[in-house]
């Protein structure tokens, strides 16, 4: 869809070598274009200038001067580099802190000129300005990293804010190859910026406005397409006859008693919908939602043996290899002897004229198999699966009928948010979990709790259990003025628990170093290990009873529910601590979830409260399709969808619209493959 000077390499770029690129090719950045769409996080506003003998406290701010002084030293828990430095300007000096960026020495001089952005803080020692951004004045060209409304991007270890913008900057001219997509009657009624505008002041906005404009417009883009593409899928399925797999209320009573467990009731209610879509001529288009462990396949087992009892085939694809060969064991295990099931991935192919039920992996769709009658499509999360992967999925034998569609997801994206967003959809839902594991306690902590906390928590430790502690943010820089994993570290380990052995683990340490912390932790030779949320600790520690969550405000209460799934899962009773920062209004939201152990309805909790903004950034969303748009954002939803309502009763085929309609394929495309 982008002009091939987008596929250029990113090391064609000056200072991207082959390890760079192999570190940006991490957070899937593999072409120029890739980093043009790489888009910020947040941003700081260092446009506040200030001389250093009057600087302003505890707020964003740039100072310039020369380096007057410069140097390492190891704080006393090895793991910590701190890089001290002074700054002058003639009218005072100002103490400089980095933290664990030991390399700065090698780029900042003494009796350099440079600009710094950040934030200066009162400390023991007198004032000093923590981890700023920093830039040398000699450049002729305007600032970019100081001085300004200052982009911060998702990042990966081994690259820097500066570097990420410093590539973004060398890519902002492909922009010019990017015609205007949008229908100028969309573009209008809507107060949408052009396309090329709002591209570069995503990027480097020179006001708030200007930022939020861009932005508005990106978030529009992603949202109308999608809009776009479901309308076109219901037109689609309109017209597409699906064959009727009739429920066999007898037969399937009877397999089900054959189940190792009885379902639950949500599983039964789950289970009926389907079977009744199944029964009917239109395609089936359903969502089964249900959290990790809540037992969604088994649903899928019984709507493949509905399938089956009309001598029709099912697929299942999985996201991975491995799920796929997990998958494909417990339907081995649950069917009677005469339902044949085979396996196709990238690595096994098995003959699949004669199975009953085809598992597998995104292999199944890339050819066009020979399926002797296909009656029922399942994918195993994945959010959309659009018109042309569903085409895919015929079988050759009876080519004018489509297979009934099950989409499993353990995403709890609330039903009401789901029906806006896809209109086309049906939603079943699993809400409680099968009875097993722990009972898992949850509290909201005031900072008058801390201390009797602190006492509970140490007397868990003693029993031999471990400890959880989650923070939203890695450094003190990078959010001002919210607690950072490694402040909370030091703090942790140095006065709290100054007696157990605590371990840190955030996304920018290296891989082996990771490894290291974590292996430490399951081995149980560190007693607590502070992270933050984004680290993927998939990997069960039974042991661990408590997890205690600073800045709890900050995440969606969904994202708290599976932050506590962490615990409560070995034998003995678990507590997960809340530990907001800010007083008030967000202890009563916080609070639900002391009472609420229901996934989806902390995700509606969430949606009420997402009207004035969106306070986590859309990352936590659970949408994996957008990449800057906030599905939660309501209001721009219902423009984009009227918006593509107008488009298709203009022109469903989008005729007249050649570059809309090259965007609705691509996108239509670029669904199978997340
Ligand atoms: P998910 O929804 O994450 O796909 P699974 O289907 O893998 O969950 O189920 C998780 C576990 O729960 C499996 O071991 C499954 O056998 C078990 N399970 C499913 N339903 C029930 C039930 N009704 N009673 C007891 N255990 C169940
Ligand atoms: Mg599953």
């Amino acid at each position: 869809m982008l002009p091939p000077i987008f596929q250029r390499p990113l090391s064609d770029l000056p200072r991207v070598g082959k390890k760079l690129a192999s570190l940006l090719a991490k957070i899937d950045l593999h072409t120029q274009g890739d980093l043009l769409f790489h888009f910020p996080l947040r941003y700081e506003d260092f446009r506040t200038s200030s001389d250093l003998d009057n600087v302003p406290l505890d707020t964003p701010v740039t100072v310039r001067g020369t380096i007057t002084m410069i140097g390492n030293k190891q704080s006393f828990r090895r793991r910590l580099n701190i890089t001290e430095a002074l700054l002058d300007d003639g009218n005072g000096s100002l103490r400089v802190v980095w933290y664990n960026q030991p390399y700065l020495v090698k780029n900042i001089h003494v009796g350099d000129q440079v600009a710094l952005s950040g934030k200066v803080v009162r400390d023991t020692y007198g004032v000093r300005m923590t981890s700023p951004q920093y830039e040398r004045i000699a450049t002729q060209s305007a600032s970019v990293h100081t001085g300004r409304i200052v982009p911060m991007y998702p990042l990966t270890e081994g690259i820097t804010q500066k570097q990420m913008r410093f590539f973004i900057q060398q890519v902002l001219p492909l922009i010019s190859f990017l015609p205007e997509w949008l229908p100028d009657s969309v573009r209008q009624k809507n107060q949408l910026s052009p396309y090329a505008q709002a591209l570069r002041q995503v990027h480097f906005p020179a006001s708030f406005e200007e930022q939020t404009q861009a932005r508005r417009r990106l978030q529009f883009d992603e949202l109308f397409i999608t809009q776009l593409g479901v309308l076109q899928h219901r037109a689609w399925l309109q017209t597409e006859p699906a064959p009727a797999l009739l429920f066999q209320q007898q037969p399937i009573k009877n397999f089900v008693a054959t189940l190792p467990f009885p379902l639950t009731l949500d599983q039964k209610k789950s289970a009926w919908e389907i079977l009744q879509d199944m029964e009917k001529t239109v395609p089936m288009n359903r969502l089964l939602q249900g959290e990790v462990g809540s037992g969604k396949t088994v649903i899928a087992v019984i709507a493949a043996y509905q399938a089956f009892l009309s001598g029709q085939q099912t697929v299942l694809m999985s996201p991975t290899e491995i799920l796929a060969q997990q998958t494909f064991q417990v339907f081995r295990k649950f069917f009677p002897p005469q339902v044949r099931v085979a396996l196709f991935t990238g690595s096994v192919k098995n003959t699949l004229t004669d199975a009953d039920v085809v598992i597998g992996t995104h292999a199944l769709i890339e050819n066009i198999l020979p399926f002797r009658k296909l009656g029922l499509a399942i994918i195993d999360e994945q959010h959309r699966f659009g018109v042309a992967q569903r085409k895919r999925l015929r079988s050759t034998g009876d080519g004018s009928l489509v297979p009934h569609l099950l989409s499993m997801t353990a995403t709890p994206i609330p039903r009401s948010l789901l029906l806006t967003l896809y209109g086309d959809l049906h939603v079943s839902q699993i809400r409680t979990k099968p009875k097993r594991g722990s009972k898992v306690s949850t509290q909201v902590i005031g900072k008058q709790g801390r201390e009797k906390l602190y006492t509970f928590v140490r007397s868990q430790m003693e029993a031999g259990r471990q400890v959880f502690v989650i923070c939203p943010i890695i450094e003190e820089s990078d959010v001002l003025g919210v607690s950072s994993a490694i402040q909370v570290y030091e703090e942790i380990s140095r006065n709290i628990f100054s007696d157990f052995r605590v371990g840190l683990l955030h996304g920018r340490l290296r891989p082996a170093e990771k490894e290291t912390v974590f292996n430490d932790f399951r081995t149980q030779k560190i007693h607590i290990l502070v992270s933050t949320s984004v680290v993927e600790v998939g990997i069960d520690i039974p042991n661990a009873t408590v997890i205690l969550i600073y800045g709890a405000e900050r995440f969606g209460l969904a994202q708290l529910h599976q932050l506590r799934g962490r615990v409560g899962r070995g034998e003995h009773d678990s507590h997960c601590f809340l530990l907001p920062e800010t007083v008030s209004e967000h202890h009563k939201r916080l609070k639900i979830i002391e009472s609420v152990y229901d996934g989806f309805r902390l995700a509606e909790e969430d949606l009420k409260i997402r009207g004035g903004g969106n306070i986590y950034g859309q990352q936590q969303s659970g949408f994996t399709a957008f990449k800057i748009a906030d599905p939660y954002d309501l209001p721009l939803l219902e423009t984009a969808r009227s918006a593509a309502q107008d488009i298709m009763a203009l022109d469903p085929k989008l005729e007249n619209f050649p570059e809309l309609k090259k965007r609705a394929e691509a996108w239509g495309d670029a669904f199978h493959a997340e």
